[in-house]
């Protein structure tokens, strides 16, 4: 199992977050077509094809995207255009071929409900929507980075007062603690 933390609370900042550390330059943990099929499984999107390299591409291309437009909101700036096409495009996902009203000659009528030709493609299109009502929440909500030196996890502070700093205090929390403890008692010495 990979190192997946679901601290984002929202789930295109769950994907954002599957690059950690990213203070430090980042470490991808979506290398792999397995990898990326064990994250959309662990966010339950666990969809029934197998991903492919293209769809990790895919993948970490919306995930920067959505990163770039999410900071750009918090910031009060434009989103970039480019940004924009990528998530509304991969938002549409499967959405082209719709559902439709078939009526036979024999006079029955159906729902034609078409298969998704490609899983995958449709469990990313959830995440990209998800990106696209967070990005049009009036007004933004706050979504912070959290702040320990070594981590630059990105979540949603819904903190009452707004201003939680931690992305976990179990994991970056007690650790920047123990640090500022550490350095006092350096000081102090
Ligand atoms: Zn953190």
């Amino acid at each position: 199992m990979s190192d997946w933390v679901r601290d984002g609370g929202r789930l295109c900042l769950d994907l954002v977050n599957t690059l950690r550390d990213r203070y430090r330059g980042g470490r991808e943990l979506l290398v792999s077509p397995d990898l990326l099929a064990e994250w959309l499984r662990e966010v339950g999107l666990g969809a029934d094809g197998q991903p492919s390299e293209a769809h990790v591409a895919s993948a970490v291309e919306l995930r920067e995207a959505i990163d770039r437009a999410v900071r750009a909101r918090a910031e009060g700036a434009a989103i970039a255009g480019a940004d924009v096409e990528l998530i509304n495009e991969a938002a549409r996902g499967e959405n082209r071929e719709a559902v439709q009203l078939r009526v036979g000659r024999d006079g029955s009528v159906a729902a034609f409900r078409p298969e998704p030709r490609d899983p995958v493609r449709a469990a990313l299109a959830a995440v990209a929507v998800d990106a696209i009502e967070l990005l049009a929440t009036e007004p933004f909500p706050r979504v912070a980075v959290c702040a320990f030196h070594r981590c630059g996890l990105r979540f949603l502070d819904t903190s009452p007062a707004r201003n939680r700093q931690w992305c976990s205090m179990a994991r970056c929390g007690n650790r920047a603690k123990a640090r500022q403890h550490y350095a006092r008692r350096k000081a102090g010495a």
